[in-house]
C-alpha cells in the first residue's frame, strides 16, 4: 500500500518510523515532512493547509491511505476533500473535528450526550458584559478558553477574578484572532490529568492506550505552557477499573454520539481527561494523536501501524486484535533555549548517533533541518528523546542517559518528566 502521512513534527516521525517498519506499506510519503523524516519516507513540499495540493497529490500517485498527524488540516476539511476524491483518510471530516475545533461545540456536544465534563458558560465577544458578570458571580478558580484553535495558548487557568478578566479581555480583544472571538468559561477541576485514546472506524471503538504529560516549561509543571515538555506512557493512574469508566461514560457515547448526529467519527479520539473525585472527567477532546503522546506510544506498539489505520478506514476495527509491549515508555522534549518564549534556530546538535545507540532509545525530530551535513535546530520543541524499558523508573534513566549524550549548548530540558508517577528526581 501506498500511505501518506501528513505534518513535520516528532509526532509525524514517530508515525513515519512506525509505518516505514510495517509489511503493509510498500511505498511511504510524508507532507511537508523534515530532513529526519526524509530517512523514514519520501517528503512531499506541501503545507499542511495546501488541501488542494494534498488532494492533487494523493490522486496523482495514487496513495491508499492518508494519516494526517495534526489537527489543523482536519479542522479545516482535509479528510472530506480527500473522500470526496476516492481516497482513505484516518482522520475525522470538518463537521466531526469540531470537537476539537470548537470548545463551545464540544460544550455543547457533551450536554447533548450526557458526557461528564466541567460546568460552563458559553459568551461570544457581542455578550462581554454578560461574561465578565459571570466570571465575577462564579469567583475564582476559574478557566477561561478560547473556543477555536490557538496553538496550545487559548486556555487560562485564573487563581483569581482579575485574571479571569483578563483573559477575556486578552480573547476579546483579539488575542487569538477569530479563535477568540467565542470564549468558554467554565468550572475549574482538580485532580490528576490523563490523556486516553481510541481508534474510531465510524462505529466500532478500540481503545488505543493511556499516557501523561507535562505542559509547564518547568520543573515541578511550573512556569508558561508548551505544547508538552515530556509524555510517558501508559499512565500509571488510569487503572483498568478507571480506563473502562471512562471508555464506558466519555469515550463510546462521544463515538455514538457523532453517528446519531448523522457525522460519525473515523480517525483517532484523543480524550483529556481530569480523574476528579467524582470520576473522570473531559477537559477537552483532540482529533488526532498527542504530541509528544503518540511517540511514546508508537514505540510501545506491538501490533502492525499499517494494519490497524487499514483496518480503520476499512470500518473492520472490530475484527483487529490490537497489542502492547510490556514495556513502559518515556519522551523527554529538548528544545531551544528561550521556549516557549522568543529563541533563535540555528544552533547546532551532535551526539544523536551515540545517544540513538543506547538501548531502547529512539531519538525523533520534532524541528530539525540538516545544515551541509549538520543537524542544527529549527523550532522551539526541537528533539524527543524517547526511551523504553521493562519499568518506567528505568525508561526515566534511559531517556535521561540519551539526553546526556546529546551536546547541545543551546538547548535545554525538564529533568523531571515522570515526577507524577515516579516522585520529583533525587540530586
Ligand atoms: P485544554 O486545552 O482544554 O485541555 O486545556 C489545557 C490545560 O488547561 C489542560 O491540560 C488542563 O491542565 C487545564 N484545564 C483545562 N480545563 C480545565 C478545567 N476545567 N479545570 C482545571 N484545569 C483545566
Amino acid at each position: 500500500m501506498r500511505f501518506l502521512v501528513v505534518g513535520a513534527g516528532g509526532r509525524e516521525h514517530a508515525l513515519c518510523w512506525s509505518l516505514a517498519a510495517s509489511p503493509l506499506v510498500r511505498e511511504l510519503w510524508c507532507a511537508p515532512g523534515s530532513d529526519a523524516i526524509a530517512r523514514e519516507a519520501t517528503c512531499v513540499p506541501l503545507a499542511l493547509d495546501d488541501l488542494d495540493g494534498i488532494t492533487a497529490f494523493c490522486r496523482e500517485q495514487k496513495i491508499d491511505l492518508v494519516m494526517p498527524g495534526p489537527e489543523l488540516p482536519l479542522v479545516l476539511g482535509l479528510a472530506d476533500r480527500l473522500q470526496a476524491a476516492g481516497i482513505k483518510v484516518a482522520g475525522p471530516s470538518a463537521a466531526a473535528a469540531q470537537l476539537e475545533g470548537s470548545k463551545a461545540f464540544a460544550k455543547a456536544f457533551c450536554a447533548r450526550h450526557g458526557i461528564p465534563t466541567a460546568a460552563a458558560r458559553t459568551f461570544t465577544w457581542r455578550e462581554r458584559q454578560a461574561a465578565e458578570a459571570y466570571v465575577q458571580a462564579q469567583g475564582a478558580p476559574i478557566v477561561v478558553k478560547a473556543d477555536g484553535l490557538a496553538a496550545g495558548k487559548g486556555v487560562t487557568v485564573a487563581a483569581d477574578v482579575r485574571q479571569a478578566l483578563d483573559a477575556l479581555e486578552q480573547s476579546f480583544g483579539g488575542a487569538f484572532g477569530s479563535a477568540g472571538e467565542t470564549v468558554v468559561i467554565e468550572e475549574c477541576l482538580r485532580g490528576e490529568e490523563a490523556s486516553l485514546f481510541a481508534l474510531v472506524d465510524g462505529r466500532n471503538v478500540l481503545e488505543f492506550g493511556t499516557a501523561q504529560d507535562h505542559k509547564a516549561v518547568g520543573e515541578g509543571d511550573r512556569g508558561a505552557n508548551t505544547g508538552g515538555m515530556g509524555a510517558y506512557a501508559p499512565a500509571p493512574c488510569m487503572t483498568p477499573a478507571l480506563t473502562e469508566r471512562a471508555m464506558a461514560e466519555i469515550v463510546r457515547p462521544t463515538v455514538a454520539g457523532l453517528a446519531a448526529e448523522g457525522t460519525p467519527y473515523r480517525g483517532v479520539l484523543y480524550a483529556g481527561l481530569m480523574l476528579t473525585e467524582g470520576g473522570p472527567k473531559l477537559l477537552e477532546y483532540n482529533v488526532r494523536l498527542g504530541d509528544p503522546e503518540a511517540q511514546v506510544q508508537l514505540v510501545r506498539l506491538k501490533t502492525d501501524l499499517g494494519q490497524l489505520l487499514q483496518g480503520l478506514v476499512d470500518g473492520v476495527l472490530d475484527h483487529m486484535d490490537l497489542r502492547w509491549y510490556d514495556d513502559a515508555a518515556l519522551c523527554v522534549v529538548m528544545a531551544t533555549r528561550g521556549y516557549p518564549g522568543a529563541y533563535v534556530n540555528g544552533s547546532k546538535i551532535f551526539g544523536l548517533d551515540e545517544a540513538g545507540r543506547l538501548d531502547g532509545v529512539t531519538v525523533f525530530h520534532a524541528a530539525t533541518r540538516l545544515e551541509q551535513g549538520q543537524v542544527v535546530a529549527s523550532g522551539g520543541r526541537v528533539l524527543n528523546v524517547t526511551a523504553q524499558a521493562p519499568s518506567l523508573r528505568e525508561a526515566q534513566g534511559r531517556a535521561y542517559a540519551a539526553v546526556d549524550r546529546i551536546d547541545w549548548p543551546d538547548g535545554f530540558c525538564r529533568r523531571d518528566i515522570g515526577w507524577r508517577a515516579l516522585g520529583p528526581p533525587q540530586r
